[in-house]
């Protein structure tokens, strides 16, 4: 079976720019990063998959191969320096490149705010959010820099936009990435790399907020989202945003940060 996209750019005559390109996709198990890794495969790019869950990693691949595609799994925890490197090797080995980085795994907070953040909230957010899309953006840089090109796109969040869309952990993870991503636009434009970000809004995925509704974080952020967000989007929506970003179309993009969120931000 071929994919809507394959089938129109085969009967256009045109090649797609993503054929036969390395791109790695973290947190591509699921949600966002699993339509991403979807989309950039059936358009004909080599996907390597990156997640903790082995189960929905491995049925990615089977879903991407039964649409004609290429791609293969790489399973473990992403903060963990071993693991980036096995990803990074990987790619390489497999695909060459990575042409392409979308740095999309994440988790929630609790929504607790910074007084009641424990050590372990704190440690645990920063280093998946943060941590991790630094160790993995440091490992494939050399191989962006050798190749002379490279996009790098990262799965920011409402919350690194503004201060009332999560806790202090979460807040402060995305903001970070939002400062990674100017720093690297800024530090490697000159070398053929790009780098941005989506910051998506209210998105339906499996990610888990586990918080007491009545502790004073969750109670007091709770209503300031409710007033302000539009619908909820779909990982479909976040994809193909994503893409945009990694593709030549936005070739003079660099350390944008767009939210997609139906205006959220705008509010
Ligand atoms: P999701 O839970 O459906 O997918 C996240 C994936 O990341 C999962 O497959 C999970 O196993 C993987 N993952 C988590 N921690 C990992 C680790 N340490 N190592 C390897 N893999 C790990 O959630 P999603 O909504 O698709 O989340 C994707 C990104 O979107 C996250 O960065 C999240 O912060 C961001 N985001 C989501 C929303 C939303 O409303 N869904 C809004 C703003 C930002």
């Amino acid at each position: 079976m071929q994919s809507s996209e394959q089938s129109s750019e085969q009967s256009g005559g045109q090649r797609s720019e993503w054929a036969g390109r390395s791109v790695v996709v973290t947190g591509a198990a699921s949600g966002i990063g699993r339509a991403t890794a979807l989309k950039f495969a059936a358009a004909g790019a080599r996907v390597l998959v990156a997640d903790l869950d082995g189960g929905g990693a491995e049925k990615v691949v089977r879903d991407v191969e039964r649409g004609g595609g290429t791609a293969l799994a790489v399973v473990g925890d992403l903060s963990d320096p071993q693991v980036v490197d096995a990803v990074v090797e990987r790619a390489v080995a497999a695909f060459g490149g990575p042409d392409v980085l979308v740095n999309n795994a994440g988790i929630m907070d609790r929504m607790s705010a910074l007084g009641e953040t424990d050590d372990a909230e704190w440690e645990r957010v920063l280093r998946v959010n943060l941590t991790a899309p630094f160790l993995l953006t440091r490992a494939v840089l050399p191989h962006m820099l050798a190749a002379g090109h490279g996009s790098i796109v990262f799965t920011a969040s409402e919350a690194g936009l503004r201060g009332g869309a999560a806790g202090a952990a979460y807040t402060a993870a995305k903001h970070g990435v939002v400062g990674l991503v100017k720093n690297l636009a800024v530090m490697y434009r000159k070398q053929g790399i790009r780098a941005n970000a989506v910051a998506p809004g209210p998105t339906r995925t499996r990610i888990h907020v586990d918080a007491d509704p009545q502790a004073h974080g969750p109670a007091l952020i709770s209503p300031l989202i409710g007033a302000n967000i539009g619908r909820l989007g779909s990982a479909e929506e976040q994809a193909a945003a994503i893409v945009f970003l990694a593709s030549d179309a936005a070739a003079f993009v660099n350390g944008a940060v767009l939210p997609v969120d139906d205006g959220w931000a705008a509010v």
